[in-house]
């Protein structure tokens, strides 16, 4: 398959002497200034080395970039939408929870707190829908996933792009940093959460970050406390584990959550999207009781449900965005940013996707109701699974995406401890708009987008996850 190709912000390759020192300083700004990560191979507290990054800003399409920012709150509303409508829910949901224990769990939490009576009738998202250029046909913009939970790098890619200016002076290149877009997704987030904090107007609460047992994306989560910190030094904020949650808060006879002897008055969840997350029955305990809390929880239980790839097929199938929008231009331009997403489940659509997915497996990936990266099925993979799969209930924990061609696009990129200078290598990058909402079933108090990350990996490795170490942090040049 051939595939379409974007030039670089400057011509490559760089001369050799140039490129050697050159990254040298980049690497140095990374890590003085808090493009890090800790080390997965070899864990030290202490140590934060520079994560992934490349050196120069890629190119994306200003009109698409333009686009998407446009749709964020559109879509945020969309999804809050979603969240509240429980019939839909459960009805997009129903096959999956049979088959997908996970999901089943955070789902019977949130019935359970539906029938005890909703204490916190607000929701705070912090939200982040990702895109990928779809080329050589249409050339725009296909949404990849929504994120609602613990959607990162907000914070390291607010910072990232001075880096960026920083490379492009060095190089005498200071002209094209007026086609590099302000990014102010930190504080954009951080004014989501201190909005919530104040809605909820009790002044010695708290907020409370649930974290990793071991944060290696630890830059990027503490930047948020940081931000919020210096903005609003009233406000305490508090990291802990879901088990740290378990033996150290409680409820009290009014529903609130206590920690410390204060009232908790946002949770931010940066952790807790993922089985392993919870590996015994005190992590689900610990959800529960913040979920039965009058804490405002971003995101609430039903907005993690909404952010399943379940929803997101089901909002592509005919009529479903318009019972959400109705029949407007908007409606239309959300769905000219959907791929082709179809439902494995048991009936003749579902047969019918999978004949369409066995004829030609590498047009399609298969995605489980899972987040954090590692855990879609590729290529001639997707054959096999189905095969696997194919007259066994757990297929209806699966759906099937057209899988989206980027285009290619040179670059280098700068990871802890690779040779140097690197080569050029050939790259796709997928852009995420940041938005923040806050409402409750009926009114939607705050709606706003905020800023952008963007993320670049090989072409030829399927998935770009920063954490999970096959991406690279990078920002968007616009052509
Ligand atoms: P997760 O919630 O685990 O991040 P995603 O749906 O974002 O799941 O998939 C992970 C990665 O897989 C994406 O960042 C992207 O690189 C790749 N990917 C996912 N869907 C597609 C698709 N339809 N076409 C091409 N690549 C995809
Ligand atoms: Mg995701
Ligand atoms: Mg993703």
């Amino acid at each position: 398959m051939s595939q379409a190709r974007l030039t670089s912000c400057i011509p490559l390759p760089l001369e050799h002497k140039t490129l050697v020192n050159v990254i040298e300083k980049a690497k140095d700004w990374a890590l003085m200034h808090g493009v890090g990560m800790r080390d997965k191979k070899h864990f030290n507290k202490d140590v934060i080395q520079i994560a992934p990054f490349v050196l120069l800003p890629s190119p994306f399409p200003r009109t698409e970039f333009d686009k998407a920012i446009e749709l964020q709150p559109i879509l945020n509303e969309l999804m809050h939408k979603v969240a509240h409508d429980d019939c839909f829910l459960e009805h997009t949901l129903q096959n999956a929870l049979q088959v997908d224990e996970f999901t089943a769990s955070l789902y019977d939490i949130w019935v359970k707190v539906r029938n005890e009576g909703v204490t916190q009738s607000l929701s705070l998202g912090l939200f982040r829908s990702d895109y990928l250029m779809q080329c050589p046909e249409n050339n725009c913009i296909k949404q990849v996933e929504f994120n609602t939970v613990a959607a990162s790098f907000g914070a390291i890619t607010s910072y990232l792009p001075t880096m960026s200016r920083y490379v492009l002076r060095q190089l005498g290149h200071g002209d094209l940093i007026k086609n590099m877009p302000e990014n102010k997704a930190l504080s954009g987030l951080c004014a989501g959460i201190t909005e919530a904090y104040d809605l909820f107007g009790v002044p010695s609460a708290v907020i409370l970050f649930v974290v990793e047992e071991v944060s290696y994306n630890i830059c990027d989560q503490r930047f948020h406390e940081f931000e919020i910190a210096e903005k609003r030094p009233d406000i305490q904020i508090h990291r802990k584990t879901l088990n740290e949650i378990f033996e150290e808060t409680h409820l009290n006879d009014k529903k609130q959550l206590i920690l410390d002897g204060r009232q908790v008055a946002v949770v931010y969840y940066r952790s807790g999207y993922e089985p392993a997350q919870y590996p015994s029955s005190k992590e689900w305990d610990a959800r529960l009781r913040v979920e039965r809390s009058t804490a405002i929880k971003c995101p609430s239980i039903h907005y993690q449900l909404a952010g399943t790839k379940k929803v997101q097929q089901a909002l592509a199938s005919p009529g479903v965005l318009e019972q959400f929008m109705g029949g407007g231009a908007a409606t239309s331009r959300v769905r000219d940013i959907f791929t082709g997403l179809y439902s494995l489940d048991f009936d003749e659509t579902g047969e019918r996707a999978v004949e369409m997915a066995l004829a030609d497996a590498e047009k399609f990936v298969l995605k489980p109701q899972r987040e954090g990266g590692g855990n879609n099925v590729y290529g001639a993979d997707v054959r096999d699974a189905l095969l696997k799969m194919r007259h066994s209930r757990e297929r209806a924990a699966y759906i099937l995406m057209e899988r989206i061609l980027p285009p290619l696009v040179p670059g280098y990129v700068v990871r802890p401890g690779s040779p140097v200078p690197p080569p050029v290598v050939d790259l796709v990058s997928e852009l995420g708009i940041f938005g923040v909402i806050i409402g409750t079933k009926d009114k939607i108090c705050y709606n706003r987008q905020v800023g952008h990350m963007l993320r670049t990996k090989l072409a030829d490795a399927n998935e770009g996850g920063v954490a999970a170490g096959l991406g690279a942090l990078d920002s968007p040049y616009l052509v």
